[in-house]
């Protein structure tokens, strides 16, 4: 059993509250949520912050509203992921999101695990996630405490993969994520808040929270999430895939595909262009699969053989634009 560093506990219940306390605690201190993942990695030695600032006492941050003016959905960052899988509004309007939410964990890291905190989940590496000791026997890594990447050799920057089962489906969706820092609140689209850079693949700012993601609700649209795994349960993605099309009259006008856990950010396929303009019922799934197949190369960062993987890049994509319209 590893143990716990020490940390204080902060628990404010208001937004400014917690604003607050993340800037003046600065790099010492850390958000947390359900503590899934947080928690775990602090066991293992990767982050020691020495103040945790809760934001499970925050009543604006939970829960799902559907904003008609806005033409969203509202999920607050402490929604749990059980809570997203239940919601009758997300199930026909972002079914990709409530299966992503599905995928993860088992029931105890769905009942406690948030959408913020799977949003902002850290990236994750063979070579990172063990503890100090396996670490240190290899010389740590670029991503902590080490000047070489096991995975890239002689690679000058972290390629750890993003392992968030509802990243690919929020930028899929076209989703807008909510942020609040000391500089106030900021908006910044889902297509935007990951980076290259395995180290910190998000764009969040010194002190700064995600605070809601605003899901759109668009008339004809239909979308599914594919995730590969070794086990049915528990297992973090060694691949995963988004689709979501929006359909007018039958014809598709705008389609995209997200490839996952390849990285640390997930991956838009260009090839999903053929889609557009195309009957829903006459989708181009094999010229779009054999596209995503040529832009993704999973790397030798997660468990499962790096050739598997990529082979089972096509078959996701053909699963997830095959569900599309299953059931018309
Ligand atoms: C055995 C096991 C299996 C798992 N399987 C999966 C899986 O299959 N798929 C998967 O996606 N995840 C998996 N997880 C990880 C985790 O359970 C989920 O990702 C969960 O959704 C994390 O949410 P949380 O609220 O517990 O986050 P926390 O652990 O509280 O936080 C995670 C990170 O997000 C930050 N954070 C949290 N909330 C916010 C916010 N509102 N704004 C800014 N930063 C924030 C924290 O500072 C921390 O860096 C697994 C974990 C374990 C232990
Ligand atoms: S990808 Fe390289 S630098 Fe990043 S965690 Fe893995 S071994 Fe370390």
């Amino acid at each position: 059993m590893l143990p716990l560093p020490p940390f204080e506990r902060l628990a404010p219940s208001t937004l400014a509250e917690v604003v607050a306390l993340l800037e003046q605690h600065g790099d010492d201190a850390a958000v947390i949520a359900g503590g899934t993942d947080l928690l775990p990695n602090m066991k293992q030695g990767l982050l020691a912050p020495r103040r945790l600032v809760s934001v499970a006492r925050v009543a604006s941050l939970r829960g799902v509203q559907v904003k008609r003016e806005a033409g969203v959905i509202r999920v607050g960052a402490m929604t749990t992921l059980d809570a997203v899988t239940r919601d009758p509004s997300l199930s026909s309007a972002a079914r990709a999101l409530v299966e992503a939410a599905r995928a993860v964990g088992g029931p105890h890291h769905r009942r406690m695990g948030t959408l913020g905190g799977n949003l902002c989940l850290d990236t994750r590496c063979r070579y990172y996630n063990q503890s100090h000791f396996w670490r240190s026997a290899l010389g740590f890594c670029l991503k902590k405490d080490g000047s070489e990447c096991h995975v890239v050799r002689g690679g000058r920057r972290c390629v750890a993969a993003a392992s968030n089962d509802c990243a690919a489906a929020v930028i899929a969706l076209g989703a807008t994520l909510g942020l609040l820092g000391p500089a106030g609140p900021r908006e910044l689209s889902a297509r935007d808040f990951y980076t290259a850079d395995g180290v910190r693949n998000v764009a969040l700012r010194p002190g700064e929270l995600v605070t809601h993601v605003d899901v759109p609700v668009v008339e004809g649209r239909a979308s599914a999430y594919e995730k590969l795994r070794l086990r049915g349960a528990i297992d973090f993605p060694l691949l995963s895939v988004a689709a979501r099309a929006d359909v007018t009259g039958g014809v598709i006008r705008d389609l995209d595909v997200v490839v996952s856990a390849l990285a640390a950010r997930p991956r838009r396929v260009r090839g999903a262009a053929l889609g557009v303009g195309a009957a829903a019922a006459d989708l181009p799934i094999d010229s779009i699969a054999e596209a995503a197949l040529a832009e993704c190369a999973p790397l030798a960062n997660v468990d499962g053989d790096v050739a598997w993987r990529r082979e089972m890049v096509p078959v996701l994509v053909t699963r997830a634009l095959g569900r599309l319209f299953a059931g018309g």
